[in-house]
């Protein structure tokens, strides 16, 4: 049976990467994202290796274009029952410069989106007794200076994974959150570029203090989600699987 799957924020990143590995894996891909060329590059890139996915501009913070991309998603490739929440963006400063814009997209994006494509998928997932939600939290969760935006959400999010996995898990479904410590993706070159530091130097600061002594890729979140997602994790929910190259304090 082919399931069908939606990510959001599938245009580029870790997204991109977790929708090129689910099509590998078999299922259908439903690509979520507000920029519509992104999202078409990463359909294309694999319907011409084969797979079956297709590209939905919308924005997840938005009530009426969530449900329109999940109806869309039903028609052209099934009922989704998998989901990855993983659009995001950073608006980093310090909590004295940090506006109230700052804070409240940050909010919107993480948690309000996250909020709004669970619900609207979940009725998919509890009809078909099998469904498997997947979070991008972050490390960053557990605190980190110039954040406090990020850090509440990432947190936020694995307060709403176990919800989740309590409330779903009678019907199938399980929820998980994914903390990835530092992937080299457009985010954190954005974050090289405004610290001032050539994207290369701050991989190469941040591989010395990681204890496998590199920085993550893409495809190392998507082999996580791989696994979370498949039947051999049904017993799996509910957790907050920190994935950064060695533990997290
Ligand atoms: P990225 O390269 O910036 O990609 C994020 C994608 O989300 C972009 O394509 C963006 O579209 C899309 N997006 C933003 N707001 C959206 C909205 N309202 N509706 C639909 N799509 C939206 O980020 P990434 O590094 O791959 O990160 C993916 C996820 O992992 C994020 O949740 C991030 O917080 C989390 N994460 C990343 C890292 C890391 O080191 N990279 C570490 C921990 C956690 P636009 O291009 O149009 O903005």
């Amino acid at each position: 049976m082919t399931r069908t799957a939606i990510i959001t924020g599938g245009g580029r990143g870790i997204g991109a990467a977790i929708a090129r590995r689910f099509t590998n894996d078999g299922m259908a891909v439903a690509v979520i994202d507000l920029d519509e060329t992104g999202a078409r590059e990463t359909v294309a890139a694999i319907v011409s290796s084969g797979g079956r996915a297709i590209a939905i501009t919308a924005d997840v913070t938005d009530e009426q274009q969530v449900a329109d991309a999940v109806t869309r998603t039903t028609a052209e490739l099934g009922a989704p029952t998998v989901l990855v929440n993983n659009a995001g963006i950073l608006r980093d400063n310090l909590l004295f410069k940090m506006t109230l814009d700052d804070w409240d997209s940050v909010m919107k994006v993480h948690l309000r989106g996250a909020f709004l494509m669970t619900r609207a998928v979940q009725s998919h997932m509890v009809e078909a007794k099998w469904g498997r939600v997947i979070s991008l939290s972050s490390i960053s969760a557990l605190g980190n200076r110039g954040q406090a935006n990020y850090a509440a959400v990432k947190a936020g999010l694995q307060g709403f994974t176990k919800t989740v996995a309590i409330e779903l898990g009678p019907f199938g479904v399980t929820a998980n959150a994914i903390a990835p410590g530092f992937i080299a993706t457009d985010m954190t070159k954005a974050t090289a570029e405004r610290m001032g530091m050539d994207f290369d130097d701050f991989c190469d600061a941040v591989a010395k203090e990681t204890p496998v002594r590199r920085v993550g890729e893409p495809d190392d979140i998507a082999n996580v989600a791989s696994f979370l997602v498949s039947d051999d994790a049904s017993f799996v929910s509910g957790q907050v699987l920190y994935v950064a190259g060695g533990p997290t304090v």
